[in-house]
């Protein structure tokens, strides 16, 4: 069944010259549930912007958007996000940076804790829950950021080229390991990219978002065999 939906959707901004400047025009996508779907498009597409629009961080000028048939207005509890520079707060240690969310939700910290624990083993950082972040490695700080998503249970995460700043080798490890969760922890998947290799790695389907901001994105369907 299709969960995410948008239906020929526009987003425009302002520059601060005044310009309107759209970044995103009569784009209309479906995405079922637990598919594992890519979003390759060079720099400028609006890749990010479709990103944060289905974050519930954006709201779009025209068109709709919906995940699980309700419009999305704003940030939605079962739809998680991880960014490139994984975002992590400094002051923090891992284990408090992975529960930051069940915090917010008011959940207890002996509950909290725990369940940060469990998802820090599945990518192997369970001895670095009191470690801060500047002491991690680029990857080992991604798998941070991953875990803190995972932990509120979304049934849809977007991931925006979330592996965009690690070397070849750190990204392959990384990939290998969110096939692995995505696998186990069934889920939506919506993963943003501009490496094509990535896309036909990971994905059950590719969308290509076309060149220049303003244009009729094409949708170009690739389905993947999984090896
Ligand atoms: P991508 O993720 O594919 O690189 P973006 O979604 O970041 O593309 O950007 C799409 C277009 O929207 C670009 O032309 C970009 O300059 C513009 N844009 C993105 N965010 C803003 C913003 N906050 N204010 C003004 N223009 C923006
Ligand atoms: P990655 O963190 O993805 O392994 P790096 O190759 O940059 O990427 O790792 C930097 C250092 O951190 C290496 O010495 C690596 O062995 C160490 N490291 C990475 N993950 C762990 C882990 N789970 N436990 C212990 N050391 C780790």
């Amino acid at each position: 069944a299709s969960v995410l939906k948008a239906d020929k959707i526009r987003k425009k901004y302002m520059s601060e010259k005044g310009f309107s400047v759209t970044a995103i025009e009569d784009f209309s996508l479906s995405i079922s549930e637990n598919e594992f779907v890519s979003i390759l498009g060079p720099s400028g597409c609006g890749k990010s912007t479709f990103l944060r629009m289905v974050a519930g961080l954006e709201n779009g000028n025209e068109g709709s958007l919906t995940y699980k048939d309700k419009i999305i207005k704003k940030q939605h509890p079962e739809i998680g996000m991880v960014f490139q520079d994984y975002s992590l707060l400094p002051w923090r240690t891992v284990l408090d940076n992975v529960v930051l969310g069940l915090e917010f939700e008011g959940i207890n910290k002996k509950m909290r804790y725990e369940e940060g624990l469990k998802y820090l083993k599945i990518v192997g950082l369970e001895n670095f829950s009191q470690a801060y972040p500047y002491e991690l490695s680029g990857g080992m700080q991604q798998r941070v950021a991953m875990v803190r998503s995972l932990v509120k249970k979304p049934s849809l995460l977007l991931m925006d080229e979330p592996f965009g700043a690690l070397d070849a080798h750190t990204r392959m490890i990384l990939q290998k390991e969110l096939l692995d969760i995505w696998e186990k922890d069934k889920k939506t998947i919506l993963f943003v990219t501009h490496s094509v290799d990535e896309a036909i790695y990971l994905s059950d389907r590719v969308i290509v978002m076309s060149g220049s901001p303003g244009t009729v994105k094409e949708v170009i369907p690739i389905e993947l065999p999984r090896p």
